[in-house]
């Protein structure tokens, strides 16, 4: 089922979180083992991030250096389908621009449609560690707002090459993600939102926001958002701290700040323990605050670890 026909058909605000494929080499339980623990909260769908390609340079001689691609993270369809037939649930993919072709893309599309998967978050992905800047691959999309256009146009039946017969068009639900601080290469929010905008023009049907832990700003994004005609569903995104390193991780990778109040109580911690006691509270009255305040999803991000998330989910759902 898709994402938005969920939202349409809620009567209260649903549960939903994020999973990354596990390191390569590890096995599908790696999954399940992440999953489990949060099912008894009925998740309405799971998403499962994509991992690019990293360089690294490999010594291939005394005097020379062979740079190489790898994958550390790959595995997001198979491990939709798995989470889709194992537990009945809808899993969505996410799909990025970087480092596919627009054939490529068509080609994982045509993989999700067979394996029965209705929903793609589509996304432009970061530049890889190293580059300053997001580069295209040849031949592929340089915005996220062009991938969802591949994929609307899928959805009529337009190939790439060719046009098919109605029965067998795909009808995916495609999300996009938001930014209620603001995207780190956007030069202002005024035009952030201009493209967020094409985004939704271009056929997506709901929003997710970058991790925030300042609801301020949520609330603040949404007004903005219906002011500049933006009015599809925006899911809240949330993720509980648990250790000291994401004091500077979390702000540093995700271009986001913390709230006067929760900086005070971060700065106070001396240990893991202490940061997730704090990091858990914190996201328990978030969560609290945006489900009064009848958003349409709660959606939190594991980053591959989910016992925060369900003391989090236990004191909400
Ligand atoms: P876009 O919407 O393409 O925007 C990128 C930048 O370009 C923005 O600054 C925007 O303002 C600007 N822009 C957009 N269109 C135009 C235009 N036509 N002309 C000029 N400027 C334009 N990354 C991964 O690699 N894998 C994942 O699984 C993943 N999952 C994510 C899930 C969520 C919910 C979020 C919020 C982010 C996720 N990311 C993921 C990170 C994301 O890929 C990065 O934030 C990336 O830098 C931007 O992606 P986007 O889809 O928002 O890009």
């Amino acid at each position: 089922m898709k994402v938005i026909d969920h939202i349409k058909q809620a009567k209260k605000t649903l549960f939903s979180f994020e999973i990354l494929p596990p390191l390569k080499g590890k096995g599908i339980e790696a999954i399940y083992s992440s999953i489990d623990p949060l099912m008894e909260f009925n998740p309405s769908f799971i998403n499962v991030t994509y991992h690019r390609e990293e360089y690294k340079y490999k010594e291939v001689r005394d005097d020379l250096l062979q740079k190489v691609s790898i994958r550390r993270r790959p595995g997001t369809v198979g491990i939709c389908a798995a989470i889709k037939y194992k537990y009945k649930i809808d899993a969505v993919p996410h799909l990025i621009c970087g480092g596919f072709s627009k054939e490529e893309t068509e080609s994982a599309l045509i993989d999700l449609q067979f394996l029965g998967i209705d929903n793609v978050l589509a996304l432009r992905g970061d530049p890889i560690p190293g580059e300053k800047h997001f580069v295209p691959d040849r031949g592929g999309h340089a915005y996220a707002s062009d991938l969802v256009r591949q994929i609307s146009n899928l959805n009529k039946g337009i190939y790439m090459h060719e046009e098919i017969e109605n029965e067998s068009k795909s009808d995916f639900c495609v999300g996009v993600a938001g930014y209620p601080e603001k995207h780190f290469e956007a030069i202002n929010i005024k035009t952030d939102l201009r493209y967020l905008k094409q985004k939704v023009e271009a056929g997506a049907e709901y929003i997710i926001t970058q991790i925030f832990y300042d609801n301020t700003k949520y609330f603040e994004f949404v007004d903005q958002c219906r002011k500049s005609g933006i009015l599809v569903p925006i899911i809240p995104g949330l993720k509980p701290l648990t250790k000291m390193s994401h004091i500077q991780f979390i702000p540093k990778t995700f271009n986001i700040d913390f709230p006067d109040e929760l900086g005070n109580e971060l700065d106070h911690c001396k240990s893991d323990e202490e940061v997730y006691k704090v990091g858990v509270k914190w996201s328990i009255q978030q969560a609290k605050e945006l489900i009064d305040n009848k958003v349409p999803v709660v959606h939190f991000y594991t980053m591959g670890r989910s016992k925060a998330v369900r003391e989090v989910a236990a004191a909400i759902f």
